[in-house]
């Protein structure tokens, strides 16, 4: 599976200049700086803080709830704001460490070598593209493509669909790295073979997790079964809303395409052309939203320009609506709340498309 080209295009070609002589403008220097390393720095205090709070202090059911559903967002934005960035490899200029940060991911509940998979060899390369992005089918009660089998099911999905994301991390964490470990094929990988370290570290880490966050706490510490129980349903409540919003914000709104390959497996489209059509930002002026998401509500950039560390897309999207403007090229874009309406109708429509599935 491949694109006709990577570029293909003078809009494109004078947009890659602007961004690299901002870049250059900067040193050149693509990866994190001092102000990302302290606030990764503070989000693991964060989330340690807050589960040390949890296990020690005996706080009324109201605060501990505001914690545990803190700490299901912090985990979340570890994942976004260190992990994410680590995994492309721009957190910091060494390889190694970038491999040590992404392990952040596996403390938190989440394989890291899974996630490199589908995350930056699959919806990365192929964004939407049927086949190609696990995220398409990942989830069959879910249909976000007409290349995606058509269930009567589907007829309610913008019914049930608030409740998947409810437990997506939970679902995540438990079932789909486990999942993909034993799948044969992942969308357009196919034979797929894990090595036995890998194997190792999934088995490390997810029993790691198993028992801080429910043996040492239920068992160990002896806070009633029950509290334990409903706090980890609340965290991962928490961490699914807030995981599924950013996911799907950017890519499964009115607007967005959903293509499939030719019988030849070409993409009749150029990669940049073909991220462009796909991804959408939102709220690109909120700090805030930025603040948390680590940068992915400026998704646009993220997919065209990969290869930075989200401290620049804020200024990498002032330069692509510029750019817009110049060309007169309508640049993908809605507010959070627009966007959360378009993502409901993009559902029913989607609900409701011809089925293209082969
Ligand atoms: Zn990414």
């Amino acid at each position: 599976m491949k694109f006709k080209s990577k570029n293909g295009s003078e809009f494109f070609t004078a947009l890659i200049k602007k961004v690299d002589d901002h870049i250059a403008r900067k040193n050149g220097n693509r990866f994190g700086n001092v102000y990302i390393y302290l606030k990764g720095i503070f989000l693991i205090v964060l989330y340690v803080c807050s589960y040390i709070l949890l296990l020690t202090i005996n706080l009324n059911s109201y605060l501990s709830l505001l914690l545990v559903i803190l700490m299901g967002m912090t985990a979340v934005m570890i994942v976004f704001n260190i992990v994410h960035d680590a995994s492309h490899r721009v957190l910091f200029k060494n390889p190694a460490h970038n491999r040590m940060a992404a392990y952040l991911g596996d403390l938190v509940g989440m394989n890291s070598y899974i996630w490199n998979i589908r995350h930056n060899m699959q919806h990365h390369a192929f964004t939407n593209v049927a086949g190609g992005d696990i995220l398409i089918d990942n989830i069959p009660l879910m249909r976000i493509s007409p290349y995606q089998k058509k269930y009567a099911i589907h007829k309610f999905q913008v019914l049930y669909v608030p409740l998947l994301y409810m437990v997506y991390s939970i679902f995540w964490v438990f079932f789909l790295d486990l999942n993909m470990f034993f799948r044969k094929s992942m969308a357009n990988h196919d034979n797929i073979k894990h090595s036995w370290r890998e194997w190792l570290k999934l088995i490390f880490f997810k029993s790691f997790y198993v028992f801080y966050m429910i043996i040492l706490p239920a068992f160990i510490i002896q806070i009633p079964f029950s509290h334990v129980l409903i706090s980890f349903l609340v965290y991962h409540i928490a961490a699914g809303i807030l995981l599924s919003s950013v996911v799907v914000l950017g890519h499964c709104v009115e607007g967005a395409d959903y293509v499939s390959p030719d019988e030849s497996g070409i993409i009749q489209n150029s990669w940049m052309q073909h991220e462009w059509n796909t991804t959408y930002d939102c709220s690109t002026d909120s700090r805030m939203l930025h603040w948390i998401s680590g940068g992915l509500n400026t998704h646009l950039a993220h997919h065209l320009f990969p290869k930075l560390c989200h401290r620049h897309y804020y200024e990498v999207t002032r330069i692509i609506r510029q750019h817009c403007l110049e060309h007169h090229v309508k640049y993908p874009h809605y507010s959070f709340g627009k966007a959360i309406i378009s993502h409901f109708r993009f559902l029913r429509i989607q609900a409701h498309a011809a089925d293209l599935s082969k």
